[in-house]
């Protein structure tokens, strides 16, 4: 991932390299490159817009002319900037004052929904929580099999709507299994919910339904690095559907371009909270802005 992107960029400040001072012909030709190379990474326009005039702004200002060595100082602007479009700073999880702490996720279907709840679930554990999963993705038959054996995996209980109680109503199920935790002390609730191959209006009502009935400390937009300039508008949809709290940045282990990924931060104006890297359990890192940023422009 990022490695075309990453590539584009160096060989930019490369030429700038040397350079006892920059011309604006030398800034522009700078800018043009980075535009040039975000685009094609698949950074979304508005944001390659907003961020090629912020950098291109302080290039041309007196930070850069009175550095030392300007051309590293256009690094630290790009490095600042970028920083910036993927959220400024390292957003962690809101615990709830009183417990339980509940994480609803939203997504299309194949997003790494459940994939990531085993990921939570198994991460809180080891940090000495007793997280509990819920199944309220009753839309595909597989669905709740599939989070009970992700939950087997992680070693963490699956509240799953028993035949004939609440199937079909996950919503009901969502509220039922608040009322479950607190009972059997599961301080954090993983409430896992439908996603659909495109989006979808009833898809988001019910998860608006499930968002309002549970009042969730977070909800995560997981998105699959993969699918390309689709993620901002599907980033948009759900921003507007569910209200998310963060983003959750699936399959960076893939080789996509990854730029609309980093655009859906700036887009929604949500943080990127954690990344996931693969398919096994412990494939998820915290997301830190500030070591993305270093690592696109390594
Ligand atoms: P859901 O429909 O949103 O619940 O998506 P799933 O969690 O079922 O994931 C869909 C597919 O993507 C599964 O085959 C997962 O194993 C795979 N997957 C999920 N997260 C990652 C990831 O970070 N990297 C890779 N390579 N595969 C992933």
């Amino acid at each position: 991932m990022f490695t075309s992107l990453s590539d584009r960029l160096s060989a930019t400040f490369k030429n700038l390299r040397g350079k006892g001072r920059l011309s604006e012909a030398d800034v522009d030709a700078t800018i043009r490159e980075i535009r040039r190379a975000l685009l094609d990474a698949d950074v979304a326009l508005p944001v390659v817009r907003a961020f090629t005039g912020a950098v291109r702004e302080r290039a041309l200002s007196d930070e850069v002319s009175q550095a030392l060595n300007p051309s590293q100082q256009v690094v630290k602007i790009v490095n600042d900037e970028l920083v910036g479009i993927l959220g400024g700073q390292t957003r962690r999880i809101q615990f709830a004052k009183r417990p339980p702490t509940v994480i609803m996720l939203a997504g299309l279907q194949g997003a790494g929904k459940t994939t990531l709840a085993g990921k939570l679930a198994h991460w809180l554990t080891s940090e000495g929580h007793r997280p509990m999963l819920v199944a309220c993705d009753l839309q595909r038959p597989n669905a709740v099999n599939q989070l009970q054996i992700v939950g087997e995996r992680a070693g963490a209980f699956v509240y799953a709507p028993e035949p004939g109680n609440g199937v079909g109503d996950p919503v009901k199920v969502a509220r039922d299994a608040i009322e479950v935790a607190k009972t059997k002390l599961h301080d954090i609730v993983i409430v896992d919910t439908a996603g659909r191959l495109g989006i979808d209006e009833e898809l988001m009502r019910q998860a608006a339904d499930i968002r309002a009935a549970v009042n969730p400390d977070e909800v995560l937009f997981v998105i699959d690095a993969m699918i390309g300039q689709d993620a901002v508008t599907t980033a948009q949809a759900f921003n507007e559907g569910v209200d998310f709290t963060g983003v959750v940045l699936s399959k960076l282990d893939g080789d996509a371009r990854g730029g609309a990924a980093l655009s859906v931060a700036s887009v929604t104006g949500k943080p990127i909270m954690f990344a996931s890297t693969g398919e096994g359990l412990t494939d998820f890192e915290t997301f830190h802005p500030d070591r993305m940023a270093s690592r696109i422009l390594d």
